[in-house]
């Protein structure tokens, strides 16, 4: 081959290669520099799944009807119900994220609201345990919620109890009570 032809087409090459670098050079970045920068994620993106917190009545939503946990595929729920009726709530509610597909069925199977899929993403976790993840974190407002979803369970069951006695009480006893 000419080496003058094979000289001129290596350089060739050369700026070519240069002048491709520098195009890219000032393009927009497609990267970012993870974990100090964070793209947002889509509305419609189902991380973590958190329980509501309803501000007017000061309680989860969740009444602990085992719903979703009998819709979930892979048994990733369970909870402990306390009340009935009007004052059921749950005091314990924990899930095994480990085992969790991220499918939605628990929070399309819930008839009260109570559960929606967040937009937490990180959940590497160094020891099996850590994976299960129970209610003080699933409660939407933290621990603090969680508290005082319990004071409102506790006062609604008292108020429950209290008229349910003075329903319970014989005509006649209420009457005089009522007289004196
Ligand atoms: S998202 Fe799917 S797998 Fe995860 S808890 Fe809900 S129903 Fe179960
Ligand atoms: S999250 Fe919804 S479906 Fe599940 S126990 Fe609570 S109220 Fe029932």
């Amino acid at each position: 081959m000419n080496p003058v032809r094979s000289l001129l087409g290596g350089l060739w090459k050369i700026f070519g290669g240069m002048g491709l670098t520098l195009r890219n050079f000032f393009r927009r970045k497609a990267t970012i520099r993870y974990p100090y920068e964070r793209r947002p994620v889509s509305p419609r993106y189902r991380g973590m799944f958190y329980l509501k917190w309803n501000e007017e009545k000061q309680r989860l939503n969740c009444v602990g009807c085992t719903l979703c946990a009998q819709a979930c595929p892979t048994n990733v729920i369970s909870m402990n119900k306390v009340g009935k009726g009007t004052t059921a709530g749950v005091d314990e509610f924990t899930m095994d994220l480990g085992r969790c597909m991220f499918c939605n069925l628990c929070v399309e199977a819930c008839p009260f609201d109570a559960i929606y899929m967040g937009d937490q993403y990180e959940f590497a976790v160094t020891h099996k345990e850590g994976s299960v993840l129970r209610i003080a974190d699933l409660a939407q407002g933290g621990p603090e919620n969680y508290r005082r979803n319990l004071e409102t369970l506790r006062r609604l069951q008292e108020e429950a109890e209290k008229s349910k006695a003075a329903g319970d009480k014989p005509t006649e006893r209420r009457a005089a009570e009522e007289g004196a």
